[in-house]
């Protein structure tokens, strides 16, 4: 009995991952952004008598100083700056945002000095080479690329190229008002504006969204991903003969479109409990496939009874996110009824899948075995309670070795009851710690096991059955 599954969990959770691309690309830009320019030393020593000294290798134009005196805002009116950009770096409070506030500065500036409507801009801003002018394509295909799509929230990510992040950064800082915020942030919250005009409804949350939006300001191409639910339950294995989770065929592993062996399925079992469990889930939120993530798992010659096994089911890019528990659990048992059951849902976090897998508690079992010869009833109901409360020293089972490294571990049986003797069949339950190997307490195992039921009643034993009566957690 492989219990606890002590491999690591191998998808590391794609939100984290996500964050930490999406934070690590905000902090990287931004640290390039505030990176101070490096200091000549060599100009130190140096007398100034002009206008212009050196300052952190930088000079500082006394004739235009930055915004927002009316000086630094004609001068990056002169360079070209766009309304939208001019607002942003301005540091004047305008009664209108964006574009707007930009205009009437800019008003305010020709009226000062009628001279500055003569200088010929440039076709691109260079702040932000016109972005600005994309944010409403942008928050158009947005909504469009999430048609038929239920959320409530959002996030956002942008990639902006380092060139026009770093010439931003160097002309911001020289001319524009101190504190104005930088390119990336401002485009982002422009979308974000634009966005919640035309869905006022939904959220922008800097964790757990329901939906993760990518713009590429270079190519202004929109990625959006719909981040995966989760429900947590218990289940119930009522049948021997299904694995946990989806197995792959073994002649074909699942590639392509299957083989003669699995019929085309991709398959080595057509039935999974994870599929039993999945499948109407997958067709009731309208999703692409889900994943299973269970308290360790039994074999696929075990049933799993009791309260039932917890799990985490993992539904990726669902289009429906609302629905009631009461339905979605009224459909799983009523898929496969005989086979598997579910019950306990309810909402939960992708954190919970970490813990659920690696939660290592106490098990109840039954076992039922055959032995030649049997000695008589008491010395079989003697010889296995000799084993209740002891320490069983376990080296890896041989039928796991191939993908468990060899170690001896020490597991407590802390209760047996229940034994049955029926002619050459016995039959009994047992609690046992988190990890134990209960056919092989039965079997030995080739002494790996010891004690076992064999060394104590002296006889081969052949396990027919086990079940799991009971996990001890949650
Ligand atoms: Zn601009
Ligand atoms: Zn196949």
């Amino acid at each position: 009995m492989q219990e606890d599954s002590s491999e690591k969990t191998s998808d590391k959770s794609e939100e984290d991952d996500w964050h930490l691309y999406a934070n690590a690309d905000y902090g990287a830009a931004e640290s390039l952004e505030k990176e101070p320019v490096k200091e000549d030393n060599t100009v130190d020593e140096e007398w100034f008598d002009g206008d212009d000294f050196y300052h952190e290798g930088s000079s500082i134009d006394w004739e235009s100083p930055p915004c927002p005196a009316p000086l630094g805002i004609a001068h990056v009116i002169k360079i070209g700056v766009c309304d939208h950009c001019l607002h942003r770096i301005g540091g004047r409070r305008t009664e209108s945002l964006g574009f707007e506030g930009g205009a009437s500065l800019r008003k305010e500036a020709f009226s000062r000095d009628s001279e500055l409507s003569n200088f010929e801009v440039p076709e691109l801003c260079p702040l932000c080479e016109n972005l600005f002018d994309d944010v409403g394509n942008i928050a158009d295909r947005i909504i469009e690329t999430l048609e038929g799509v239920q959320f409530k929230s959002m996030q956002l990510g942008i990639h902006l190229p380092k060139d026009l992040a770093q010439s931003e950064d160097s002309i911001r800082t020289k001319h524009g008002s101190q504190g104005s915020k930088p390119l990336k942030a401002s485009f982002a919250l422009a979308i974000q504006s634009e966005m919640l005009i035309r869905m006022p409804e939904i959220a922008f949350v800097k964790e757990y969204p329901d939906i993760m939006v990518t713009v590429d300001a270079l190519t202004l191409r929109v990625d959006t991903d719909v981040r995966p639910v989760f429900i947590y339950g218990r289940y119930e294995k009522l049948v021997r003969g299904i694995p946990q989770t989806r197995w792959p065929c073994r002649s074909c592993r699942g590639r392509g479109d299957g083989c003669e062996s699995c019929e085309g399925t991709g398959l080595q079992y057509r039935e999974s409990v994870q599929d039993i469990i999945g499948d109407p889930v997958k067709e009731t939120l309208i999703a692409s496939d889900t994943s299973f993530h269970g308290m360790g798992r039994e074999d696929i010659d075990v049933r799993c009874l009791g309260s039932g096994r917890p799990f985490v089911l993992e539904i990726k890019n669902p289009k429906i996110r609302n629905e009631e528990l009461s339905v979605i659990e009224g459909k799983i048992n009523s898929n496969n009824p005989d086979k598997v059951r579910v019950n306990s849902l309810r909402w939960c976090q992708k954190k919970e899948v970490s813990r659920v897998k690696e939660t290592r508690s106490e098990k109840s079992y039954t076992i039922r075995f055959k032995i030649e010869n049997p000695p008589s009833e008491k010395e079989i109901t003697e010889a296995i309670h000799s084993l209740s409360g002891i320490i069983l020293d376990q080296e890896t089972p041989k039928r796991v070795s191939h993908r468990r490294a060899a170690k001896t571990r020490k597991r407590k049986i802390t209760s047996i009851a229940d034994i049955l003797i029926e002619g050459s069949e016995i039959q009994f339950s047992l609690r046992c710690e988190a990890g134990t190997y209960v056919k092989e307490l039965v079997h030995s195992d080739e002494g790996r096991t010891t004690p076992s039921v064999k060394s104590v009643i002296d006889r081969e034993c052949e396990v027919l059955w086990l079940d799991v009566n009971e996990i001890h957690a949650d």
